[in-house]
């Protein structure tokens, strides 16, 4: 029988984790714990050694169905009898062309054509690029460059970090990269005394459009992540802000690239973040939760007249990106078993229970005296804890998991993103011991 221990090390000698500076695992005092996970059901991992971690951020927000989920476990060995993968240049297959279809109807249409890549910053980066090239093939050379909001997060290729505003991530490659222009964020946590969300979204969007009033000559596309900012604490605002952005972007010609890979999927309440807003976005980048958090998946969606811009006699008017995995028929018909999921279980209706239950397990640590800004949007639920300790990140998350749940504050924001199939009694299991982790972390 395996144990804990027998892959700790190995896993340490051998595996480059990421996000990680290996020698905190490595250090003797307040290690950092290396978890191996011996298998996943719903919301649980278990490890060889018997014990259980409630995954609370369905393993970095992929995972929306729980883990070993029978229906896709089901899809994908059907998948597997019939066809893992093809080239999908000069071929196509069922998974991919009906992925495609579905993923367009759910766009109502509008977005009727389906870039295929396997992760996000891939798909940020298609989305660039072909902005971009639709520009040129316009004629419209000068527009070259691209605008991201203040603590974006679109992805860490060199590409991709162009338009990620988060210097832990970004300055020590600052010589690689050519940095896109940032305007300020409409998070919601940065009022002014008796200023309300709407207010923040306009007055960050009175600067957008300063700023294309001067350069939208210049200016291809601007990429937000429609109503929260994960990757850089959780930051919410107020759909305003997308509404008003559109219509400068309409307004000044630039397109708008909503990068949805963590906030699409049904994460905020809606299937698509965007809808909130009721606009229309020139590109939509999809991955994480599309495949339901079982293959490596991303998909940028455009408009008629961005396709229409590279269809032409010519070869090099067209995209000539690819990527060798592009539409792999495993990952697709994942995707459209979890599209099933959401057809068959009304997942967006049931969902609004669920995350009122979340709200209402968390509600008492907003009284508490070193939290602030307790906030939810949907299935995302996070708060700030007050404390000027350098480790609280990495404590909390050590106490977290001694508790058995799987939680990794960001900085000091705390946040829940957990599967959509946690039960209510699970969801106090959650808070509860986030509590205990955070009272832990606190004293320590
Ligand atoms: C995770 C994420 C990405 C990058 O996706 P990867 O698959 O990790 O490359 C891009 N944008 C957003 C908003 C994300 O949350």
């Amino acid at each position: 029988m395996i144990r804990n221990s027998d892959l700790l090390q190995r896993s340490l000698a051998a595996v480059w984790h990421p996000c990680t500076q290996m020698k905190q695992h490595a250090a003797a005092v307040e290690a950092l714990p290396l978890v191996p996970v011996a298998r996943g059901k719903g919301v649980w991992l278990y490890d060889f050694d018997g014990r259980r971690y409630l995954d609370g951020i369905s393993s970095w927000w992929v995972n929306l169905f729980g883990h070993g989920h029978p229906g896709i476990n089901a899809a994908l060995r059907e998948q597997l009898e019939e066809l893992e993968h093809v080239i999908l240049a000069g071929f196509t297959h069922r998974p991919v062309v009906e992925l495609s279809e579905r993923l367009s109807a759910l766009t109502g249409g509008t977005l009727g054509h389906c870039f295929y890549a396997s992760d996000g910053a891939s798909a940020t980066e298609i989305a660039l690029k072909m902005s971009f090239h639709s520009w040129q093939n316009r004629g419209r050379t000068a527009k070259q460059e691209f605008l991201c909001l203040a603590g974006s997060y679109h992805g860490e290729t060199v590409g991709a970090l162009a338009v990620t505003d988060v210097a832990l991530f970004k300055d020590a490659y600052a010589p690689l990269i050519r940095v896109a222009r940032t305007v300020p964020t409409p998070d919601a946590r940065l009022a002014e005394a008796g200023e309300t969300p709407v207010e923040v979204a306009r007055r960050a969007a009175a600067v957008l459009e300063g700023h294309l009033q001067r350069h939208h000559q210049n200016i291809a596309a601007l990429i937000v992540e429609p109503l929260i900012q994960c990757a850089s604490g959780m930051a919410m605002y107020d759909p305003e802000y997308l509404r008003l952005a559109r219509s400068l972007c309409d307004r000044y010609e630039v397109h708008l690239i909503c990068d949805e890979i963590a906030v699409g999927c049904g994460r905020t309440g809606t299937f698509f973040a965007h809808q909130q807003a009721a606009i229309r976005p020139d590109f939509l980048c999809l991955s994480k939760g599309i495949s339901g958090g079982y293959l490596p998946l991303s998909i940028v969606m455009t408009t008629d007249a961005v396709y229409a811009d590279f269809y032409d006699d010519s070869t090099r008017r067209g995209f000539l990106h690819s990527h060798s995995y592009t539409g792999n028929a495993l990952a697709c018909r994942a995707a459209l078993a979890t599209l099933d999921i959401f057809a068959d279980e009304q997942v967006i209706d049931t969902n609004r229970a669920l995350a009122a239950h979340l709200g209402d397990c968390l509600q008492p640590l907003a009284e508490h005296l070193q939290v602030r800004h307790l906030r939810q949007r949907g299935m995302i639920a996070a708060f700030d804890v007050v404390s000027d300790d350098p480790q609280f990140s990495q404590r909390f998350y050590r106490y977290a998991l001694a508790n058995e749940i799987l939680l990794r504050p960001i900085g000091n924001t705390v946040y829940f993103m957990p599967p959509y199939v946690i039960t209510d009694e699970e969801c106090k299991f959650l808070v509860a011991r986030a509590t205990v982790a955070l009272e832990a972390a606190l004293r320590s």
